[in-house]
């Protein structure tokens, strides 16, 4: 069944109130129907549209193809591509509202600002470039490399990443390179790594049509990825539907339509996973040749399941036992299993060790590079892969491993410099770390790109207090005068989707190519002409004498990139941008010479964990040590996988008298991050004007308060305050949204009605993935009175 959807104004709300849209059922192993969605400005028609751009969608990390609908030098609309296999048309309401419209508020930056007596003031590029070359000059000749930091961001072009990969690694030498990937997926990468030997999703969305099961571990996808949980109601609809898990504290409209749901005590993901692993194998419900065959470590992840019984479990994750055992059953006994994972788990405690419990499942059952039988350790971030890839995010490029030196050597052969300028001896440095060291003051410069940590970073108050140091040079590049910008000593205007070209991957490592359709507005400039401008004026050399990045065109980074990827897992050889221009969406690996893409990863149980080629040696899951090549090798994983576990340990931050309940923070359907888009489209603002508080009804009374009142959420570190929502919540817990700040917020805030869910949240982060926790800490809650 084709449903097209004629040319809608912008002002039809359909996709705010129908968010996933109606339904086309989808049989098991058919073919997801197309049904296209359109939004243009009101009373345009698509006749009325003078081009129609090829893009793909960057306001999550679905990545779905549309094209930008551009009339008189401006974006009027956006309509989804039939052709492209995550989509099939289809647009949620984040992309068909804000992804063109969010790129054209009123408050743009169209020319770089630099802070003169205290002021934030017009300057040319000229000014602003050689007033940050030499600031990075006289501190590199003073400290050296390590006073540089960059920051940067889920939403950048892979070519972007890759230029500010090898200026930050070859030109400077700094280890202190993360993005706000660090906040959203890191786990993701650490859970493949520690499990296969190299990041790379084995499954594909296409698993979603096969599966006989799904389960999805803390990814409440109808609010993070609404195309795809449209494909899972579909498959819900048809003949054969899947049977469905959710784990989630939330009522969600994913834990609605689940089978079984476990609303499990915050902090006891592990507890819970460790239960399934002991439920499956002591019922014998795995493939006993695949585990002796492909896997290692099978009696350690025995002994460390065993004490794992269903009553303790249960009394641990205060969920019934029966309900345990039935997850377990429905995983050990359908024969093809789909688990996506996301931020309930990798934002919780012992999050990689948890999320390699779900890689042990699937091992256990032999339940990989099939149809229906996949992995998908989801990211949050549109382009998150990339960064990851490219190496913007500390690791090296290509999925390299830092502990090896013939990987750093292949590197420094690539780029012609000297292996010693590559940083490698220890490991990255994590975004946490990063802002801790400026903290201290070690890094007295720091470049923020394309995202707003003064809001998405945990602990807020500290956080402001860390950009506004004066001995800091901070330097940020967004589309607007975000709450970091306002801390800025040099603000630069930057391009962004539709106004510059480049290339993305999504989740399933799908790549889209996503051209330039108008002009950025007044001085402003793509994230690659800046990275290169600067590497330019910097005068950052190979060790022949030529130029380190010689690229004018993005096409030219993409090119050194496939280079850069050539026999490693993430190889681009057989993608080129015309590849790009006949097809919509190609999976990586694809190599030179190759015309078809591997769907699903691991289908030979050839997994990238052999000592040379791995890119991790892995880490203590409970501790973070690193492991080492010398006691990686003596586990001889050898191209096996790697059955990794830890023991459970509770919440640092239980509630307790003082704080009784416990926080959790998450996305909403209407919104992406910190709102610089979906803030400024009429839209999504009219849905979620503000952020709200989510308590049980037994919570609600139990202190008198009523849905829609204002109540003050406060932790150990800070406090919001926000209207009060009574949901079908696990009683105990308390969520708010996190994408809420301070740029449109009513005078006063953050001091007098604070909005930001991580005023609330605590600086820490998994041992193994560093990344942040932000759905742990113990917070209480009142009726708000406004002094
Ligand atoms: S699901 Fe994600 S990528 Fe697709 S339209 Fe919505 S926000 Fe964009």
């Amino acid at each position: 069944m084709r449903v097209r959807t004629t040319a809608r104004p912008a002002s039809d709300n359909s996709r705010i109130d129908d968010v996933w849209g109606p339904r086309t059922p989808l049989p098991q192993g058919g073919h997801w129907s197309d049904r296209v969605d359109v939004v243009l400005e009101e009373g345009l028609a698509e006749g009325d549209v003078d081009a129609w751009v090829r893009s793909a969608c960057v306001l999550c990390s679905n990545g779905c193809g549309c094209d930008i609908a551009v009339k008189d030098g401006r974006m009027v609309g956006i309509r989804g591509r039939t052709d492209d296999a995550i989509n099939r048309g289809r647009l949620g309401p984040k992309g068909l509202y804000a992804s063109w419209q969010g790129m054209r508020g009123k408050d743009r930056l169209t020319q770089p600002l630099i802070r003169r007596h205290g002021e934030l003031v017009p300057a040319t590029w000229d000014e602003a470039m050689e007033t940050i070359v030499a600031r990075s000059r006289q501190l590199l000749d003073e400290i050296g490399p390590l006073s540089h930091g960059f920051y940067t961001s889920g939403q950048l072009f892979l070519e972007e990443y890759y230029a500010l990969a090898v200026l930050g690694k070859a030109g400077i030498g700094t280890p202190h390179m993360d993005g706000n990937t660090r906040l959203c997926t890191a786990t993701a990468a650490s859970s493949l790594k520690e499990t296969f030997g190299a990041d790379g999703q084995p499954g594909c969305y296409d698993d979603i049509d096969h599966c006989d099961a799904m389960f999805l571990f803390g990814h409440n996808m109808a609010a993070t990825q609404t195309v795809t949980w449209a494909r899972v109601l579909d498959r819900l609809a048809g003949p054969n539907p899947p049977r469905l898990v959710a784990v989630d504290p939330r009522s969600t409209p994913v834990a609605e339509q689940a089978e079984v749901h476990l609303a499990i005590k915050a902090g006891t993901n592990l507890a819970l996973m460790l239960g399934l692993v002991r439920e499956v194998l002591a019922n014998d419900w795995i493939d006993a040749e695949y585990v002796a065959a492909h896997t290692v470590l099978l009696e350690e992840l025995r002994k460390q399941a065993e004490p794992w019984t269903l009553e303790r479990t249960a009394g641990v994750c205060e969920v019934p036992a029966a309900d345990i055992h039935r997850a377990a059953e429905i995983f050990g006994t359908s024969e093809r299993v789909l688990s996506t994972v996301l931020q309930g788990f990798y934002q919780a405690p012992q999050a990689t060790a948890a999320s390699c419990q779900v890689n042990n499942l699937h091992l256990l059952r032999g339940m990989l590079g099939r149809p229906g039988a996949g992995i998908l350790q989801m990211n949050g971030q549109p382009t998150a892969q990339n960064n990851r890839e490219c190496g913007a995010d500390g690791d090296l490029p290509g999925f390299r491993n830092w502990e090896n030196p013939d990987h750093v050597q292949q590197l420094a052969d690539l780029w012609g410099v000297d292996s010693l300028v590559i940083p490698h001896w220890a490991p990255p440095t994590h975004a946490m770390q990063l802002f801790r060291y400026v903290e201290q003051g070690s890094i007295p410069f720091l470049w923020v790109s394309a995202t707003n940590p003064a809001v998405s970073l945990p602990q807020l108050a500290r956080i402001r207090e860390i950009l506004a140091k004066p001995e800091l040079f901070l330097v940020v590049q967004d589309l607007y005068l975000t709450e970091t910008a306002e801390y800025a000593d040099v603000v630069l205007p930057a391009a962004g989707w539709g106004e510059k070209t480049g290339t993305f991957t999504n989740a399933t490592r799908t790549v889209h190519l996503s051209e330039k359709a108008v002009e950025p507005p007044g001085e402003a400039r793509a994230d690659f002409d800046i990275f290169v401008d600067y590497a330019r004026r910097m005068d950052f050399r190979r060790n022949d004498g030529a130029p380190l990045i010689d690229w004018s065109e993005p096409e030219d980074a993409y090119r050194a990139w496939q280079e850069c990827s050539r026999g490693r897992p993430c190889d681009y050889t057989g993608i080129s941008y015309d590849d790009l221009r006949r097809e919509s969406g190609i999976q990586w690996p694809r190599r030179e010479g190759e015309t078809t893409s591997v769907a699903r990863l691991y289908a030979e149980a050839d997994f990238p964990s052999h000592p040379d080629y791995c890119e991790s040696y892995g880490h203590d899951l409970l501790t973070g040590a690193t492991v080492g090549k010398e006691a990686y090798s003596a586990i001889r994983p050898d191209g096996r996988a790697l059955l990794k576990s830890a023991p459970y340990v509770g919440p640092h931050e239980p509630p307790d008298d003082e704080y009784p309940l416990a926080l959790t923070t998450g996305r909403s359907r209407y919104h992406f991050h910190t709102r610089t888009k979906t803030g400024r489209t009429h839209e999504l603002v009219a849905a979620e004007s503000e952020p709200w508080v989510e308590l049980s009804e037994v919570d609600a009374a139990s202190l008198s308060l009523s849905a829609g009142e204002l109540v003050e959420v406060a932790s150990r570190r800070g406090r919001m305050v926000a209207p009060l929502r009574i949901t079908g919540i696990r009683p105990g817990t308390l969520f708010v949204p996190f994408h809420y700040g301070y740029w449109d917020a009513p005078p006063g805030a953050p001091e007098r009605r604070p909005t930001a869910a991580n005023e609330l949240t605590v600086t820490e982060w998994d041992p193994v993935s560093k990344q942040p926790l932000f759905k742990t800490g113990a917070v209480r809650v009142r009726r708000w009175e406004a002094s």
